[in-house]
């Protein structure tokens, strides 16, 4: 689709796996209703001598819980977060108070300095690097939910950038313990079971077996009717062994792009170290191909996986984990908070087009 076509798109997107969710793509200039996120330069030094999360600096964090390597200079370190939102070791029942109700703020909150060098890049890291930091999520992921029972979802995510939230210049993940399953999180897992009770197939397996299918038809819900035959090959970005990243049909963010195992797999810590290998490619390559389309990007992305609690045991078959990434470039307004809409003003085909044609220089 050319950038002309994509210029008449208005439409409301709902999301397949939890439909409550929905879209508007607004792709026509006046329709703008929100202000695009100003593009601030990336801070590109590998050592700032302030920088409590740079080499020498060790004693400016809380204690740290673990590094690779072991020995010697370490690559990736995990620390305890100076100023955790979750943390706090009381075990007290929540509070209700009439309708109101509280659930005690307790958890884990640390953070993952994901490479030495303060102001390197995703798309700059050795594929090497970015397989021994998922295999560090792993690690630290398994031990948090075997160290306490009370910690129902560990949600690793990273922020870059001031517009995505983040305050601190040098690359970090973080890891969030929380003491229940996400709302959204839940509402994923309770979709797809009630698709999969349905249809026996996983509804993530479905997209992806749609996105690999060159054409499909869109049907009216009421009548039946085609409404339009869309070539559905068109939201994959990229594909290797084990990964394939797609663009969403129904993606809230201009140029977000997920993330998923292409073989059925609820659970990220039952991914294997050639996998993570996989992954490490595909996430790299996601962030190169952001990089020259949109160059600076500023984002969040985020990982979702089955809980290990007791009471989400039966998602094995109709869960499949996967990961966000959610570039920053517009700020939300009133209509988004007013309507729960999210507004992307960039055709999502459009968006996919762009990134899939990067031409990506080969890996080191
Ligand atoms: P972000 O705000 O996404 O950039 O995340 C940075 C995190 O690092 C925040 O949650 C801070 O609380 C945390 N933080 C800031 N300074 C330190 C420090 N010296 N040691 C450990 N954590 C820190
Ligand atoms: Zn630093
Ligand atoms: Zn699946």
């Amino acid at each position: 689709m050319s950038k002309q076509d994509s210029q008449s798109t208005r439409e409301i997107r709902i999301n397949p796996i939890v439909p409550t969710e929905s879209v508007l793509i607004a792709t026509a200039r006046g329709m703008r209703p929100q202000k695009a996120e100003e593009i601030t330069p990336r801070d590109t030094r590998m050592h700032v001598d302030k920088c409590p999360f740079c080499h020498g600096n060790e004693d400016k964090t809380p204690p740290e819980i673990m590094r690779f390597p072991e020995n010697g200079d370490w690559s990736i370190r995990v620390v305890e977060n100076l100023y955790p939102v979750l943390g706090d070791d009381r075990e007290k029942a929540g509070l209700v108070f009439g309708v109101q109700q509280a659930i005690d703020g307790y958890g884990r909150h640390e953070v993952i300095i994901d490479n030495h060098r303060h102001g390197i890049a995703i798309h700059e890291m050795s594929v090497e690097h970015l397989t021994d930091l998922f295999a560090l999520y792993q690690t630290r992921v398994r031990q948090l939910y075997e160290s306490d029972k009370r910690l129902k979802y560990v949600l690793v995510f990273k922020n870059f950038g001031p517009a995505a939230g983040a305050s601190m210049a040098h690359t970090h993940s973080q890891i969030i313990a929380l003491p229940v399953v996400p709302q959204n999180l839940q509402d994923e897992l309770s979709h797809s079971k009630t698709y999969y009770d349905k249809h026996h197939h996983c509804i993530f397996c479905t997209l992806i077996d749609e996105a690999l299918t060159f054409e499909t038809t869109i049907y009216d819900r009421e009548s039946g009717e085609v409404v339009r035959r869309i070539n559905v090959g068109q939201y994959v970005i990229e594909k290797n062994e084990h990964f394939i990243a797609i663009k969403p049909f129904a993606s809230r963010y201009e140029w977000e792009i997920h993330i998923l195992p292409l073989v059925h797999n609820h659970d990220f810590l039952l991914t294997s170290e050639a996998q993570l290998k996989d992954l490490a490619q595909i996430m790299k390559n996601s962030m190169a191909r952001l990089e020259a389309v949109i160059g600076g990007a500023q984002y969040n992305y985020f990982l979702h996986s089955r809980p290990h609690t007791d009471q989400y045991q039966d998602c094995a078959e109709s869960y499949h984990w996967h990961i966000e990434i959610c570039p920053r470039t517009s700020i939300p307004s009133g209509f988004e908070l007013g309507s729960g809409l999210f507004v992307n003003t960039e055709s999502p085909e459009y968006a996919a087009e762009q990134l899939r044609s990067v031409t990506l220089e080969h890996d080191t």
